[in-house]
């Protein structure tokens, strides 16, 4: 089924996972899949690191694991920058091979004294490239409510999102983002443009002070007083942290439904047990507003 299907019912529920990156988290990885899969998300996205495939192999196997083990749609990430043309084909029929027709297209970050491949500047040019070239597949790419941080203004970063949509893209996932009225003002404006595919808003939970900061700081992202004031508050106590931050996402997502959001995609760091309580918290949210209740 297209993804994209998903939003003509319900307002989609999805989450994002990572490949594990040492032993221990190698060892989690399992149990954290099995555990989300309690949640049965419309979708599960797993990431790859910038410098492709090759730099995180775990990807493949995952995307593998959630598509044909646990049964759940798998939307696997593709940044571009340090990809040739060839290389983006070989991992499009492997992905294809293990039923995987989902992709998020994106241009990546710079690795610092490492430079581009050449082949792909922009995720727009992904996005054309596997359309032409692999039509099959379905293609989200990404979206910033607070501005890409690159963008010297908001007028460029839609007109530059626009030439995702002419391209080909299929939906669109939102960057993390703190505060609703940027996603809400962000939409508007895309609207204006003639932006018009389902938008899902991505949430992050708040486990850890350092590492929410970091991600802010690193995606250019505006942390609100309210939400630093409760960082500073919780940040020695992890149980209050975790609690008050799901409480926040909580918050968030609720406005975001009562206000028509296409979806929620969760960040859930692979964090299971967060994710759950977040489900928990909303589940029946969601359900009031299946279109088909
Ligand atoms: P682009 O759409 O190419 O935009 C990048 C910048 O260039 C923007 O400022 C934009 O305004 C401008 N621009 C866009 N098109 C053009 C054009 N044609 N001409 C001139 N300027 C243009 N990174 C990873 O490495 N791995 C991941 O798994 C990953 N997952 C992500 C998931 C989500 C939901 C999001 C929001 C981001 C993710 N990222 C990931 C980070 C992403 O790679 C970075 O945000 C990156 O800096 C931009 O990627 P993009 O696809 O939005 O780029």
């Amino acid at each position: 089924m297209k993804l994209t299907e998903l939003f003509n019912s319900k307002t989609v529920f999805s989450l994002e996972v990572f490949p594990p990156r040492n032993e221990l988290s190698s060892q989690r990885i399992i149990p954290t899949l099995e555990g989300l899969q309690e949640i049965a998300p419309d979708f599960i996205s797993v990431t790859l690191g910038a410098g492709g495939i090759g730099h995180d192999q775990g990807t493949f196997e995952i995307a593998d694991f959630i598509q044909n083990t646990l049964n759940i749609p798998a939307v696997v990430h593709v940044p571009c920058l340090y990809l040739s043309q060839e290389q983006v084909l070989t991992l499009l029929d492997q992905l294809k091979e293990i039923n995987v027709t989902n992709i998020l297209a994106l241009r990546g970050d710079f690795i610092p004294g490492r430079k581009p491949v050449g082949d792909f500047s922009h995720a727009n040019e992904l996005i054309e490239f596997v359309k032409k070239e692999r039509p099959l597949f379905s293609i989200a790419s990404a979206c910033y409510p607070d501005k890409h941080r690159e963008a010297v203004s908001f007028v460029e970063d839609i007109a530059c999102l626009r030439k995702k949509i002419d391209a080909g893209s299929d939906h669109l996932i939102t960057q993390l983002f703190f505060n609703n009225e940027s996603f809400y003002t962000f939409k508007e404006k895309a609207e204006i443009a003639g932006i018009n595919v389902p938008i899902e808003a991505g949430i992050m939970p708040c486990t850890n002070k350092k590492q929410i900061e970091r991600i802010a700081k690193v995606s250019g992202v505006p942390i609100p007083h309210k939400y630093s004031q409760m960082l500073d508050k919780y940040q020695n106590n992890k149980e209050a942290l975790e609690d008050a931050g799901v409480a926040y996402a909580v918050e968030q997502i609720i406005d975001l439904v009562a206000h028509g959001v296409d979806g929620i995609h969760l960040y859930t760091m692979n964090h299971a047990t967060v994710a759950q309580k977040i489900w928990r918290e909303t589940r029946s949210i969601f359900k009031a507003t299946s279109k088909n209740s």
